[in-house]
């Protein structure tokens, strides 16, 4: 069994050395790239959305480098993502002997401990337990950096060292063998970033970055939106990060303690009233908790065609009027250009620091 997956964000070297540590054979798609989403686009469905056409892509790749298994997720079907497994299995097995896992995210941590079970047989409970621990540790050490990473970059000297030593400490934590060897990396490069910031710099404009799931994670469906931020001296807050996702969904939701519906829902009162599929509701109650507190401005990213976000759009739209908030909504598709997403982003900048810095102008 040689497997593949999907990459998104910095998952794939956690989820590369869980499958490793259990002598599980993996053959990973390269990085994302514009070949990725050619091929990705030339094997989907003409309007489907951009997550299901680049996972698309990675399969067919990691298929290239020699996988005959692929394992990915499917959700419980309150958007097209609870479509994506079913309609990729099919059209990959034309002539192909695949095997093709897919792990329901209403019960990813059964899911996956069963798929590991079955892919490492002689690993025993154990081991396939504390693999799965691992990752999950890993993910979020990384989530800790890219935070900090957010806040310190923006009050550097030379914000390219923190994103820089953003993504050297990430790939120190994934080759972390243990917890403690995981928290002394996480620690130490988040103090080496608090060492670069400027002690008397002024505060930076903050903006929430809020959206579809699959586009917050992956910096190349968002042209690296955070990075390009951070260097225009802005602090990015998210609500969406891989490793919170991932420990929520695999340890908090196993034993009934996360209802991410709930929460979200009493914050979008008096916006939205219902759950709408995807992230919406959740892009809907950040947004307006980022209001209330004073953000200088919210970024709205969604895939083209992603209806979940389309009906968010509308209520975003509300609190940024009635807030005074300027709000930029970015819709990428595999024809987004570099040099659209950046002078649109450079002009919403301009925007916000004009109108943070008011009277001083
Ligand atoms: S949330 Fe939107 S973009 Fe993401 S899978 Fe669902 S429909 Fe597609």
């Amino acid at each position: 069994m040689k497997i593949t997956y999907p990459g998104m964000g910095y998952l794939s070297p956690p989820v590369r050395h869980m499958l490793e540590s259990l002598a599980i054979e993996v053959a990973e798609a390269p990085p994302i790239s514009k070949r990725t989403v050619e091929l990705g686009t030339l094997h989907s469905p003409e309007g489907v959305c951009l997550p299901y056409k680049i996972s698309m892509g990675n399969f067919l790749e990691g298929l290239e480098r020699g996988a005959d298994t692929i394992v990915t997720m499917c959700g419980a079907g309150k958007c097209r993502f609870g479509f994506f497994g079913e309609v990729q299995r099919t059209a990959l097995a034309h002539g192909r002997e695949i095997a093709f896992w897919s792990l329901n995210t209403e019960r990813l941590l059964a899911d996956l401990y069963r798929f590991l079970l079955r892919a490492a047989p002689g690993a025993g409970c154990i081991a396939v337990a504390r693999s799965i621990s691992l990752a999950v540790k890993k993910l979020r050490a990384i989530d800790a950096l890219s935070e900090a990473r957010n806040y310190y970059g923006p009050r550097a000297a030379a914000p390219g060292r923190i994103i820089d030593l953003c993504e050297y400490g990430a790939g120190e934590i994934a080759l972390g063998g243990s917890f403690a060897e995981i928290n002394y990396s996480r620690d130490l490069i988040v103090d080496i970033m608090a060492s670069l910031a400027r002690a008397d710099a002024p505060e930076p404009p903050r903006v929430a970055l809020v959206g579809e799931f699959y586009v917050l994670l992956e910096p190349y469906a968002n042209r690296w939106i955070e990075n390009a931020l951070i260097r225009q001296g802005v602090e990015v807050k998210t609500f969406v990060h891989t490793g919170g996702w991932a420990y929520a969904k695999t340890l908090l939701q196993a034993f009934g303690l996360y209802n991410e519906e709930r929460e979200y829902l009493a914050q979008a009162r008096p916006y939205f009233s219902g759950h709408v599929g995807g992230d919406g509701l959740k892009s809907v109650g950040t947004s307006l908790q980022c209001a209330r507190q004073g953000y200088d401005g919210i970024i709205h990213a969604f895939p083209f065609g992603c209806m979940p976000e389309i009906v968010a759009q509308y209520a975003l739209k509300n609190i940024a009027a009635d807030y005074g908030l300027p709000l930029l909504t970015l819709s990428v598709d595999e024809h987004a250009s570099d040099v659209g997403m950046t002078t649109r982003i450079e002009a919403f900048v301009d925007c916000i620091k004009r109108k943070k810095g008011g009277s001083r102008l």
